[in-house]
């Protein structure tokens, strides 16, 4: 039960003043509650983006024009609007000894202004100030007190994110509405960490950032909004440990052996592992062995070797008589997994099947029953795997490739098929630390952080549209030395229908220089078709690869050395450094070609400039981060995962750590949320929608 001292933090908003049905429909749209009633909540965390500073009271020979001015100004004469010109605005003409200002009012009632500024008295008015036809004037000035009344102007003003149909004015009274029905809340945070941060509680934080004394007093960066931020993360974290708990809870089995099929599938490598391919097995065998269930991330760039750790990690649970079955999100996929694993797994004697929509009828019925009988190991597919009719005899692991394309219930449909299912998930979109515990932090990380050894820097270059001869050229070169060429066509709107005919367009042009030695491939192409110009391709029958962006992330062609982007500037840094990814994969020297449009703006500027600067997708993630904000690096906002109302994880990132750090002791210490902080922690999870957690508390 949410405690009663919640009650009027958690009253809609229609109980502050000036909030009627009408404005409460803006209020959710504005505070994203478009589903739901918005809460009082809502609106004190609905933070200000700045401020308006009232303090500066130049003399008006001072007066920066496009500034907020504050000046102390006697009124001299009122113009009211002419009789023939009821329209043209209604001005006061007023004066320091230093120089004129004219007040513009429109639509302005004559009684009112002249009681508001009566001629030949002073009063302070405040407001931004223009030059116009030559005048200094202030049109609809903010403010205007008498000098008596001067404490009743406030010198720094919220300003708050604001919807159409919704005024400042409106909500700064709302916001003091909200701020009165604040209660005194329990200190849920550690008070030794408070008095060593000099940080305020809660309810002066929000006063702090809705009431600001100096502009200083609404940054992300200060004391007020960095609590708040932690605060925020702390919930976070603490729900996803205590999702994290629920999951341990469950009984898992462990696997181990000697090592044995592990060491003869490392034997059969034609490499040695690089360092963090050691440490990510290491740390899923410890994983494996222990009785809790394990669910890891294994984060790595594109060509990191995800694949070769994750037949390790099934070599575990074969050597201990259990099956692992190796999840992709598209055949291609599948189907370059199988083609890594296959040479290995003959080697050390497991047996590997693959099944995906493409095997049918008696194929995929004896594929079944082996699995069921236990006569498959490691079983490579796609969503087929899935379907009700496929039954492991002892599923142990389940593999998942590419994340983002499965939901959460994917996930668990597969590890339904098994007892006790361990988890290993597989990423090639390298996540930001920061990101990964915050969105992740379920589950425990392993980062791949170097390339295999013999790899080759990729030459990239950023080259104006205005220059395609000369890249026209350079790949005829290329292809001449018998290199392989990717020349993806540029995303031109949502619909791939005209991202098709772009790059129909180009496939015919670049065909006239190259002839059959060209290809296409794009998304409206049948599986199968894609699939035979991929081989093709691969098997250099042919040497120029156009595509829509449909090359599949993880399609590997060590033989492909050129990288053509058309129209870079379009795409994100993520999508960029995906598409990089496609070549230098093997030893050969890589080239990738980024064209674009000129002029080029800053943002597009800034992610060419960081892909020529770096190919570490980790720094690549941070910097798209920096550039992007956090929703739209891991494409959250569309999936659904809420994002953050007070944390700016370009400014608090540093607290998420510390955070996670803090709710595993908390949770170490009080798994219920019993003893006084862990109580005081509940109104927290209350306050940042975290009940979910609480929930799973009283589920045990
Ligand atoms: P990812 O799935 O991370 O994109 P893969 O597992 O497909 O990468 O590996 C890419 C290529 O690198 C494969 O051909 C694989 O055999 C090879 N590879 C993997 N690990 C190493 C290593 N330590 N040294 C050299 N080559 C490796
Ligand atoms: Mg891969």
């Amino acid at each position: 039960m949410r405690p009663s001292l919640l009650d009027p933090l958690f009253a809609p908003l229609t109980s502050l003043p000036g909030v009627g049905p009408k404005l409460e429909k803006l209020y959710r749209h504005l505070l994203g509650r478009d589903e739901g009633p918005a809460r009082v909540a809502d609106l004190l965390l609905h933070l200000p983006a700045g401020t308006i500073d009232r303090r500066a009271r130049p003399k008006l020979r001072d007066v920066v024009p496009g500034t907020v001015a504050t000046v102390l100004v006697t009124v001299d004469r009122h113009r009211p609007a002419p009789p023939n010109r009821p329209r043209a605005p209604y001005q006061v003409y007023a004066s320091d000894e230093t120089g004129d200002l004219t007040l513009t009012f429109f639509h302005a009632k004559r009684d009112y202004l002249e009681k508001l500024l009566p001629v030949g008295e002073r009063r302070i008015v405040s407001g931004t100030a223009e030059f116009y036809d030559g005048t200094l004037q202030m049109v609809h000035p903010d403010r205007v007190v008498s000098e008596a009344d001067l404490d009743k102007l406030p010198l720094v003003e919220p300003v708050y994110p604001l919807t159409e149909g919704l005024s400042l004015n409106q909500v700064r009274r709302a916001m003091d509405g909200a701020l009165a029905k604040l209660p005194m809340l329990p200190e849920w945070q550690d008070e030794a960490w408070l008095r060593r941060s000099d940080s305020p509680s809660f309810a002066e934080a929000l006063h702090a950032l809705h009431r600001p004394e100096t502009p200083a007093d609404v940054t992300p960066e200060n004391a007020a909004w960095s609590r708040l931020a932690y605060d925020e993360l702390l919930a976070g974290q603490l729900a996803l440990a205590l999702v994290r708990e629920h999951q341990r809870r469950q009984p898992g089995r462990g696997s181990s052996g000697e090592g044995a099929l592990r060491e003869k599938v490392v034997a059969a490598l034609p490499y040695s592992l690089t360092p963090s391919q050691e440490r990510a097995v290491f740390d899923i065998v410890v994983d494996l062995a222990r009785p809790e269930r394990m669910v890891r991330l294994l984060q790595g760039d594109v060509g990191s070797g995800k694949t070769v750790v994750a037949l390790l990690a099934a070599a575990t649970v074969i050597e201990a008589g259990r099956q692992t079955a190796l999840m992709a999100p598209t055949e291609i996929l599948a189907r370059q997994h199988l083609k890594t694993i296959l040479p290995l797994a003959e080697k050390a004697g497991i047996r590997v099947a693959v099944l995906t929509g493409r095997e049918r009828g008696k194929e995929r019925s004896e594929t079944l029953e082996r699995l069921g009988r236990g006569d498959i190991d490691l079983i490579v597919g796609t969503h087929a795997l899935f379907q009700d009719d496929v039954e492991f005899r002892d599923l142990a692991l389940a593999v998942v490739d590419e994340q983002h394309r499965f939901g959460v219930h994917q996930r668990l449909a597969l590890a339904r098929k098994g007892q006790a299912v361990d988890m290993l998930v597989l990423t090639a979109t390298p996540i930001p630390r920061t990101l990964a515990l915050t969105f992740f932090g379920d589950m425990e990380i392993s980062e791949l952080r170097e390339k295999p050894a013999g790899r080759q820097p990729i030459d990239t270059r950023a080259i104006p549209l205005s220059r395609l001869d000369e890249v026209v050229a350079a790949v005829g070169r290329a292809i001449a030395e018998d290199h392989r060429v990717y020349w993806v066509c540029p995303l031109v709107e949502e619909s791939e229908k005209t991202d098709l005919a772009a790059a129909e367009q180009r496939f015919e042009e670049l065909k006239q220089h190259f002839g059959e030695r060209a290809d296409l491939v794009h998304g409206k192409m049948k599986g199968p078709d894609k699939d035979r110009a991929m081989a093709r391709f691969a098997a250099g029958e042919t040497r120029l690869l156009v595509a829509t962006t449909v090359i599949e992330v993880g399609v590997d062609v060590p033989e492909a050395t050129v990288m053509v982007i058309e129209h870079a500037e379009r795409f994100g840094l993520a999508q960029l450094h995906q598409l990089r990814g496609r070549v230098g994969r093997g030893s050969g020297r890589s080239t990738c070609l980024l064209l674009y449009r000129a002029p080029l703006g800053e943002t597009a500027a800034a992610r060419l400039k960081i892909l020529r600067e770096t190919e570490d997708g980790f720094r690549i993630a941070e910097e798209d981060l920096r550039l992007r904000g956090e929703g739209d690096v891991l494409g959250t906002r569309q999936s659904g995962v809420p994002g953050f109302r007070v944390a700016r994880l370009d400014v608090h990132a540093g607290l998420v750590a510390p955070a996670r750090d803090d709710a595993k002791l908390i949770l170490s210490r009080d798994p219920d949320l019993a003893a006084p902080r862990g109580q005081a922690l509940r109104h927290l999870l209350y306050l940042f929608e975290r009940d979910e957690a609480i929930r799973l508390l009283r589920a045990g």
